[in-house]
């Protein structure tokens, strides 16, 4: 009988790439989201990619009593914990949703995990526990600066938790998976990410100008102390952080983790400059993006991008696609939304 896999946040954008890739490799799974920032289409496009019908549950992982439920009905073999609310800006807004939502989420499941004897879980981390990272480029032990944002502050309190559980409780069996800059779309353009609003995120803002939705794409900053003085990030393809999500899962089922409690940064570990990223959108595309420079915007870091090499000889993974493949399908993707 295949594992069952429990994703949580599984119509998201992250969380539906890797639904896609756990099916091809075999694993069944039960979605489960409250669709607060997603929608059910996700789902359809998950079932179209793969041909298989998804189990998905609508739930709201505070609600204890359902996600009880949920748990005394199926037998799953691991959790990967997508959900979240996941806006930086909104974040500093309505602090107290942003605490209760990620923090009780978690705690839920830890809970019911230990209640039903599910050891195994992947988490959705972020390279923003890091804050503003003194040395570059970010090892898994650069040290934690304090949180930009209320979401950072979640993803940390997170780890905090994670790690103190797995401390308290040797069953627990858990994975941190620090995610930097996650863009593009799966190659079919039947998932991708469905931003609310104007979006926060260079990617969907960049899509959108060239789909005539924004008028204009605001750089931000170009005095940076980078080559071109636009600020660096690490882009990685939402495919292959997908694929390391499956990585994640074989390995706590193989028992083959060094640590009840592990952590891994997911990068390609090269930094890209914001006017890399938009000369590659352009060329790929062949398109003219209507772009000009502005302020720095408040709270952005110069550059940041991720030492791999523990991602790379401990999970035996690699990001393979590059920024021409990123913006490639995040374009085809935007097509199709319109
Ligand atoms: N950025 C930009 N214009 C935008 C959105 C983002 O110039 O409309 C820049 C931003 O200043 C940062 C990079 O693009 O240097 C990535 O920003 P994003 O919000 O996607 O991710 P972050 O790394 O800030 O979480």
């Amino acid at each position: 009988m295949a594992n069952k896999i429990l994703v949580t946040g599984g119509a998201g954008y992250i969380g539906s790439h890797t639904a896609v890739e756990l099916i091809n490799s075999g694993y069944e799974i039960t979605i489960v989201d409250d669709l607060s920032n997603s929608k059910e289409s996700a789902i359809a496009g998950i079932e179209k990619i793969t041909g298989q019908k998804v189990e998905f549950v609508k739930l709201d992982l505070r609600d204890y009593d359902a996600l009880k439920e949920l748990f005394a009905n199926n037998k799953f073999d691991a959790i990967i914990h997508f959900a979240a609310s996941k806006a930086v800006g909104e974040s500093m807004q309505i602090p107290l949703h942003y605490y209760r939502n990620n923090i009780q989420c978690l705690l839920n499941l830890l809970e019911l995990m230990d209640e039903y004897n599910v050891p195994n879980m992947a988490f959705s981390s972020s390279c923003t526990v890091y804050g503003q990272p003194d040395q570059l480029p970010v090892t898994e032990q650069t040290p934690f600066k304090p949180a930009e944002s209320t979401y950072g502050n979640t993803k940390k309190i997170n780890e905090d938790i994670l790690r103190d559980a797995a401390r308290s409780n040797e069953k627990y069996q858990l994975i941190a998976l620090r995610y930097f800059n996650p863009v593009g779309a799966h190659e079919t353009a039947e998932i991708g990410e469905l931003p609310l609003g104007v979006p926060n995120n260079l990617i969907p803002f960049v899509t959108q100008t060239a789909a005539g939705i924004r008028e204009q794409l605001s750089i931000f900053g170009d005095d940076y102390g980078t080559p071109d003085g636009t600020a660096v990030r690490d882009y990685i393809h939402v495919v292959d952080l997908a694929k390391a999500h499956v990585i994640a899962v074989d390995r706590l089922l193989g028992k083959k983790n060094k640590a009840n409690y592990e952590f891994f940064n997911l990068g390609t570990g090269k930094g890209s400059s914001v006017l890399e990223v938009v000369n590659t959108f352009e060329r790929v595309n062949d398109l003219k993006l209507n772009y000009k420079i502005v302020d720095r915007r408040a709270g952005d870091v110069e550059q940041t991008y991720a030492d791999t090499t523990l991602a790379n000889e401990e999970l035996g993974w690699k990001a393979e696609l590059g920024l021409d493949e990123m913006m490639k399908s995040a374009w085809a993707w935007q097509q199709k939304l319109n």
